[in-house]
């Protein structure tokens, strides 16, 4: 299947090339306007992602496809009344994100459970036409107590997903691809498309 993910992230790419061997996944290109994401819950920042590149993909592409991938993922941590959340993206977003994650860290009151997960809904688009299939996945875990690890994206450095003592960006995609929000929701839209 050849899929068009609606993202100009990297991270997720690579992610999602790991996660679906099958599919070819071409990504959202250069010259393509910003994607648009303004809801207030996961589900409808995916859907429309996926609704935008479509019908962007319909009046410029230049490729058959079989559908357009989005996702729409954040952390939400407990003591922050589960923030950033749908605004991981748009959370202080003058910061690099080394600067961002720290920002967050230092936001967490003294002695505040450290709780938090990562939340992935995926839509899927079938293309040229036809209903958007959802998916989502959550891994739990917990705020380390300071960035560590160089690999993966985002929030990678200060997640600590639960059974391990590292954090994602120490642990790397070997794992992460195992047990993350975003693998778990692979392998729901994988037994729908
Ligand atoms: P969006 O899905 O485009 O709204 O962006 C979600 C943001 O959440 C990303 O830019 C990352 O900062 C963060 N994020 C989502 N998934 C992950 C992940 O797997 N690891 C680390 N950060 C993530």
């Amino acid at each position: 299947m050849k899929l068009l993910l609606a993202s100009r992230n990297e991270g997720k790419l690579v992610e999602f090339r790991l996660l679906l061997p099958g599919f070819e996944l071409l990504p959202w290109p250069k010259t393509a306007p910003g994607i648009p994401e303004d809801g207030a819950f996961f589900r409808d920042n995916a859907a429309q992602k996926a609704d935008f590149a479509r019908a962007w993909w319909s009046r410029h592409g230049e490729a058959e496809l079989d559908g357009v991938l989005a996702d729409d993922s954040g952390l939400c941590v407990e003591a922050l009344h589960g923030g950033p959340g749908v605004l991981s993206a748009r959370f202080a977003r003058e910061l690099e994100q080394d600067e961002k994650n720290r920002a967050l860290l230092a936001m967490m009151p003294l002695d505040a459970r450290r709780n938090a997960s990562f939340v992935c809904v995926l839509a899927f688009a079938p293309f040229p036409a036809g209903e958007l299939v959802y998916a989502e996945g959550t891994v739990e875990g917990k705020l380390a107590p300071h960035p560590a690890g160089t690999r993966g994206f985002g929030y990678d450095p200060i997640f600590i997903p639960k059974g391990y003592r590292r954090t994602f960006a120490q642990l790397g995609n070997r794992v992460k691809s195992r047990l993350s929000h975003r693998a778990r929701a692979c392998e729901a839209l994988k037994l729908m498309v």
